[in-house]
This record gives structure tokens, C-alpha cells and sequence, in this order.
């Protein structure tokens, strides 16, 4: 088994664990972990809002989240001989549940919400069980399947300069439309900052500094690719000397989009790593944003009933919108499962937590795109065809 580098008490926050961890982004971060290529090594992590989502059939959990608390991570590692220029190999060896259950939510507006949250304003939950590699819901009956288990979030820390080109790009978005709610990106905040080890004036500096985790951004991050499970192997550009990597937000399923948010199945979990460096790698191959090998195991669904949707809203036409064409088709197969005993909200709760097929079908036939999304039918214990 790989050694624990990271341990995890899900029981207790992050701000309470032998190691703290981290979540904002910033290379002042202290690595307390070194690894050395070669090395296999286990990390725990906590579910991803620090444990403020309960095995519960309430949703007020979910309601009042505080996401100043997000994400928490594990790390970051200080891979040894990483050098700035470098590429940083990450082979996802395994993947597990710490507590045996995860949850789906459906975030409220108040929360800056989801994918439909104009349709979908108020929170719901539901509660997944695991049983070895398959999970159930006691909020969504009828419904069992195999999780593509994977980490929704890992990344290596930016360099101080691509840390200042995020905020001033995220800041100048914000400035469009400054007095939006939600706002149009989530800039740094000091309040409820979790930095590591560091403390006195550096932590005061590093807390104002320090990205947010929410956005995917060059360095992988908050990228939510349901793919990336067992046998996964990701390139990373290095930044900074001894790549400084985290990883968290553990998914035992998701479905392509993570539309409700708070989407996937979220657990406490643990990640089995392996790390390698390409020396030069990111100049020699030109590469400034993660490669990712998706790995050899997932369920074989052969059978899917997929939706289609175009960029055509409430009688208006979007200009080759892959965004709201998804919109569409998940708010088509929303409405084709109320047809089998299922509430909007459940069926929304499922096309976030189970793993649908989301495909771009053409963005050039003008003025409509065209985006699919497909649901493996083994999942339902009843026949969802039209007969
Ligand atoms: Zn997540």
C-alpha cells in the first residue's frame, strides 16, 4: 500500500488536522511534504467544503454553505528536483471513499447556484451510499451505477507572476459588471483563508494575494473532468521550484458539466499518486496548460438515451452558444424523466451526480450549435425508452 503523506480526520475541519492544508492559491504556500519522483504516496482529503455538508435528508446544509471555505486541499507536496520550465508527471494510481457516503446538491441562487439556477433557484440534496464501486440514493430510487472516481480538483501552485495576470484578468471581469449577484468571478478573500503553516504578516500578505479555487485555470485547478480516474496520467506545467502540487475535491461520480455546482458526488476521500519530472518539458513540447491520458478503468455503458440541444432560448437565438445549447439538452432530459416517477429536481440532482455523456456535436452550422448529452440506460432498474 502507498505510504499516507497527507492524513485526513474526517471528522475534524482542515483548520484542525495534523497538517492544515490549503484553500486559496499561491506559490508562498508552504510545501510541509516532500516526495521524490519514483515514489508512490497516499493523500487524504476532506470533502471539498470542509464538512459542512451532512448524511442528512435536510438541505439547509446546502442553503446556508459558506464557500469562503472552499476548496479545501490536500498539500501542497514539494516534488523534489522540479524546477520551473519542467513538466511534472502525475499518475492517479487509485481512488477511494473515506466515510462510505457522498452527497449531490443543488445549489441555492443565494449561493451563486448552478447551471439552471434561473429554473432551479431553491437547494436540494441528495444522499449517496457507496457499495464497493457502485452507489444508490435513498432521494433517488431506482437508480443504481459505477462511479468514474476522480479528483474534481488538482493542480500545481502558480508563480508569482501568473498569479498577478489571474487577479488583474479576474478583476478587470469583475469590473464589467461589478454590482452582479453572483458576481462574474470570485476575487481574493482574506476572510476564512486557510494557508498552510504560514503565519504573522507573510499570512496576512498571502491572504489578500491568494487566488480562489472555484476556476479551472492554466495550472488544472478546479478543472472537474469526470475522465481523470484510475490509471490516469497528467502532465502539469511547473511554475515554481519543487512544483508545490494539492489535490482535493474528490468526486466518486460526476456527470459531464457538473451542472448543479455542487454536482458531482462530493466525499472525503483518499488518492494514491505516483510523480515523475520531464525536465524542459513544458519549452521542448510548448505545453502552458495541463495534457491529461484518461486511464484504462471505467464502467462499459453501451447503451445510451441522449437529448439534443441547440442555442435556442425562450424563443431566442444564441449565435453557436455550446453553453446554452447544454442548457437545452439538460433541461430536455429533465423533462423526459418526470415521465418515470421523478421530480424536476431529482432528475436535475442525477444529470450532476451520475456519469452522463456530454458531446459537442457542431459549433459551425450557423446560427445554431448543437450539443448532446447522453444518459447510460443500465443505470435505471426500469426501461426509460419511449414505447
Ligand atoms: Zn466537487
Amino acid at each position: 500500500m502507498a505510504k499516507v503523506l497527507f492524513h485526513v480526520d474526517p471528522k475534524k475541519s482542515m483548520t484542525e488536522q495534523d497538517l492544515p492544508g490549503h484553500n486559496r492559491w499561491h506559490p508562498d504556500i508552504p510545501a510541509e511534504v516532500g516526495v521524490k519522483p519514483g515514489e508512490d504516496f497516499r493523500v487524504e482529503c476532506m470533502e471539498w467544503t470542509d464538512g459542512q455538508i451532512h448524511n442528512t435528508d435536510s438541505p439547509e446544509d446546502v442553503a446556508t454553505v459558506d464557500l469562503s471555505r472552499a476548496h479545501m486541499l490536500s498539500g501542497p507536496f514539494a516534488i523534489k528536483g522540479a524546477e520551473p520550465g519542467d513538466l511534472l508527471v502525475v499518475d492517479i494510481l487509485d481512488i477511494g471513499s473515506l466515510e462510505g457516503w457522498g452527497y449531490t446538491g443543488i445549489f441555492a441562487k443565494e449561493n451563486g447556484g448552478g447551471f439552471l439556477t434561473d429554473i432551479f433557484p431553491e437547494a436540494r440534496k441528495a444522499i449517496w451510499d457507496f457499495h464497493g464501486i457502485y452507489a444508490t440514493s435513498r432521494h433517488l430510487p431506482g437508480v443504481q451505477f459505477a462511479g468514474i472516481s476522480h479528483p474534481g480538483l488538482i493542480g500545481c501552485a502558480p508563480s508569482h507572476a501568473l498569479l498577478e495576470e489571474w487577479n488583474k484578468r479576474e478583476q478587470e471581469l469583475v469590473a464589467t459588471d461589478p454590482h452582479r449577484v453572483p458576481p462574474l468571478g470570485l476575487l481574493p478573500l482574506a476572510e476564512n483563508a486557510l494557508l498552510g503553516t504560514l503565519k504573522g504578516a507573510q499570512r496576512d500578505r498571502v491572504a489578500k494575494e491568494a487566488a480562489r479555487t472555484i476556476p479551472p485555470r492554466e495550472h488544472g485547478g478546479n478543472v472537474d473532468i469526470k475522465n481523470l480516474s484510475r490509471g490516469t496520467r497528467i502532465y502539469f506545467p511547473v511554475y515554481v521550484r519543487d512544483a508545490l502540487l494539492s489535490v482535493g475535491d474528490l468526486h466518486f461520480s460526476q456527470g459531464d458539466g457538473e451542472i448543479t455546482f455542487c454536482g458531482a458526488i462530493e466525499m472525503s476521500g483518499w488518492i494514491d499518486l505516483g510523480v515523475d519530472i520531464i525536465k524542459d518539458g513544458m519549452n521542448r513540447y510548448g505545453i502552458t496548460s495541463p495534457l491529461f491520458q484518461p486511464g484504462p478503468v471505467e464502467p462499459h455503458y453501451s447503451q445510451y438515451l441522449t437529448f439534443e440541444g441547440i442555442s435556442v432560448e425562450n424563443g431566442r437565438n444564441y449565435y453557436l452558444d455550446a453553453t446554452i445549447a447544454y442548457r437545452q439538452a439538460a433541461l430536455h432530459a429533465i423533462d423526459y424523466l418526470t415521465n418515470f416517477g421523478y421530480t424536476r429536481e431529482q432528475a436535475y440532482l442525477l444529470l450532476g451526480a451520475a456519469p452522463i455523456e456530454g458531446r459537442i456535436g457542431g459549433v459551425v452550422d450557423i446560427p445554431n450549435a448543437c450539443v448532446s448529452l447522453g444518459i447510460p440506460l443500465e443505470i435505471f432498474e426500469q426501461d426509460i425508452r419511449p414505447r
